[in-house]
């Protein structure tokens, strides 16, 4: 068995008065990195690559680079081929599209993989622990109406959070640290009551803060029981990381922007993070996220992948939470506690809406895990023909 092609797609669709943003940046469109790729023989593995950064570096990496490599080797071989790719690039691109690339040409053979085999990917990384998995809402983004805060902003927000519970969510997560941290601390309390007694808060602050600012609002969500606090601070200041997390009795949460095992080795050997998020189509694909989760229990620490993009990603992300174990072990599973949940991004996105045709829906307040083989998805060529930019 061997490969034939790969082929990349970047999918790009307009927000327009749908813009919203985090504390770093405007939100203007939505778009992804599709790899596709196809044995001599016709089985097609799909993958994807990145998350917030444009998908053009990313595609070059693997039109300009990888797929040459790829041509004619045997797709199954697929840890083989992740220390091939990156040894090619060891000595310039041990992080950022690179690693993304290599992200999305692995999540790519595992699928593949797959379906040679007919099995789902979980069923081949060791089995699954769960059939479905506690989804989270991430949302409560700012509008642009946002930037000169007041009384309406916190209602909207808090609007936006009632919802949430209605649609079956008891978790969900805003975002802070764009505006003056005494606007986002209104924003953290009437968000936590309108998800009220029975749901659990978390807040991402998108690394916005210095530490001492990180660490005065950590005492204030002490307080609110906030359920994480997600990249307090940038993701090269460890030692602020540990400062926070030796201070303060809630979870410190942080790895979206890490890579490989190597970024998450001296995250963990550092004593950040209570929780490790890993992003599937990021930190080096399923294939390193198998290697994250065998450092970050041996640490002790939670695994929550960060997801984001299209419905490929969340597949993959499923697939990844799949083989979370209970961190740590215990007889009765509770998420967030010990058992982890899956991030379901609620901000405007078509290519998380149409792209695959299985839906990602809410049962119970949970995602299940896709049975098919490979990544459990059928990608709508349609779909992928009319977001392609070109
Ligand atoms: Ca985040």
């Amino acid at each position: 068995m061997r490969i034939k092609e790969c082929e990349t797609f970047i999918l790009k669709t307009p927000l327009g008065s749908q813009q919203f943003y985090s504390s770093q940046c405007a939100f203007p469109e939505r778009s992804s990195l599709i790899v596709r790729i196809e044995t001599e023989d016709g089985v097609v593995g799909w993958g994807e690559g990145g998350q917030y950064g444009p998908p053009e570096p990313v595609a070059s990496c693997i039109n300009d680079l990888f797929a040459s490599q790829l041509v004619g080797k045997d797709p199954r071989n697929v840890v083989r081929i992740w220390e091939e790719l990156y040894a090619l690039v060891r000595d310039f691109g041990h992080q950022g599209p690179y690693i993304e690339a290599i992200s999305a040409i692995d999540i790519a053979l595992w699928d593949i993989t797959g379906h040679v085999y007919g099995q789902p990917v979980h069923q081949l990384l060791g089995g699954r622990f769960r059939d479905a998995v506690t989804a989270y809402a991430t949302g409560g983004y700012y509008r642009p109406e946002d930037m000169r805060p007041d009384g309406a902003m916190v209602e909207r927000l808090a609007n936006e959070v009632r919802a949430f519970g209605e649609d079956g969510f008891t978790i969900a997560k805003i975002k802070i640290g764009l505006l003056d941290a005494l606007w986002d601390l209104e924003r953290v309390r009437a968000a936590g009551e309108a998800l009220g007694e029975n749901g659990t808060l978390l807040v991402d602050a998108n690394h916005a803060y210095n530490t001492a600012t990180a660490l005065r609002l950590a005492r204030e969500f002490e307080q609110l029981d906030i359920g994480w606090f997600e990249e307090p601070v940038v993701p090269e200041d460890r030692r602020g990381y540990t400062l926070l997390r030796n201070s303060v009795s809630i979870p410190i949460a942080g790895g979206e922007c890490e890579h490989t095992r190597y970024g998450f080795r001296d995250l963990l050997a550092e004593g950040c993070v209570d929780i490790a998020q890993p992003d599937i189509c990021v930190a080096g694909g399923l294939s390193e996220f198998v290697r994250i989760l065998a450092l970050a229990t041996a640490y002790g620490v939670r695994v929550i992948p960060h997801v984001w993009g299209s419905g490929v990603a969340i597949a993959a992300a499923l697939q990844a939470l799949a083989v979370v174990p209970l961190i740590p072990h215990s007889a009765h599973p509770v998420p967030l506690q010990n058992e982890p949940v899956v991030e379901f991004d609620r901000s405007p996105n078509p290519l998380r809406d149409e792209l695959v045709e299985q839906p990602f829906q809410l049962v119970d307040g949970q995602l299940p895990i896709p049975t098919g083989p490979g990544l459990g998805i059928t990608v709508r060529r349609s779909v992928l023909e009319k977001y392609r930019h070109r």
